[in-house]
């Protein structure tokens, strides 16, 4: 038996001003996206803004069904139309923003796993690590590369 330890870095700021200015450019994208979300069964809008390497930002929002199944997180929905407009493009970065009946939550509200998988998809289509940057309003937590957030992912080369 061995042990394989794994090392997970999450960077904490405490404003959106201790951010880079083109960061905080995003994560502004991202509460704006999250304002015109489709969500009234959960009342949770998420948004979620894409920084491409062409400087381009393209935002999305939760879109949901009343058969839930058929919904779709704000980030796959910003991740994916990037993908369809720029096919050539890489992306850079992706803001995460959610908001309730209160405001922005208190703590980030972390991608799932299917968001996990498909950011991971994009960080081996162009080779390179996504910034994922999510934002609460007690912290914003920054992640350089899907790893942190999805250690022992499933990649293409798991397919043999
Ligand atoms: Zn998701």
């Amino acid at each position: 038996m061995r042990t394989i330890e794994k090392r997970i870095i999450v960077y904490e700021y405490s404003t959106i001003w201790d951010l880079p200015a083109a960061e905080q450019k995003l994560l502004m994208a991202s509460r704006e996206a999250a304002l015109n979300s489709y969500s009234p069964y959960s009342k949770f809008n998420v948004g979620a803004a894409v920084l491409l390497d062409n400087n381009e930002i393209i935002t999305g929002n939760n879109q949901e069904n009343a058969a839930f199944s058929e919904s779709l997180c704000a980030e796959r929905v910003a991740l994916f139309y990037a993908n369809s407009c720029y096919k050539d493009i890489p992306v850079r970065a992706i803001a995460v923003t959610a908001s309730n009946s209160q405001g922005i939550t208190h703590e980030p509200v972390k991608p799932c796993g299917s968001c996990r998988q498909a950011l991971m998809e994009t960080e081996v289509r162009f080779n390179q690590p996504v910034r994922i940057i999510l934002e609460g309003r007690n912290k914003i937590q920054v992640f350089d590369g899907v790893d942190n957030l999805l250690p022992f992912a499933f990649k293409p080369d798991s397919l043999g």
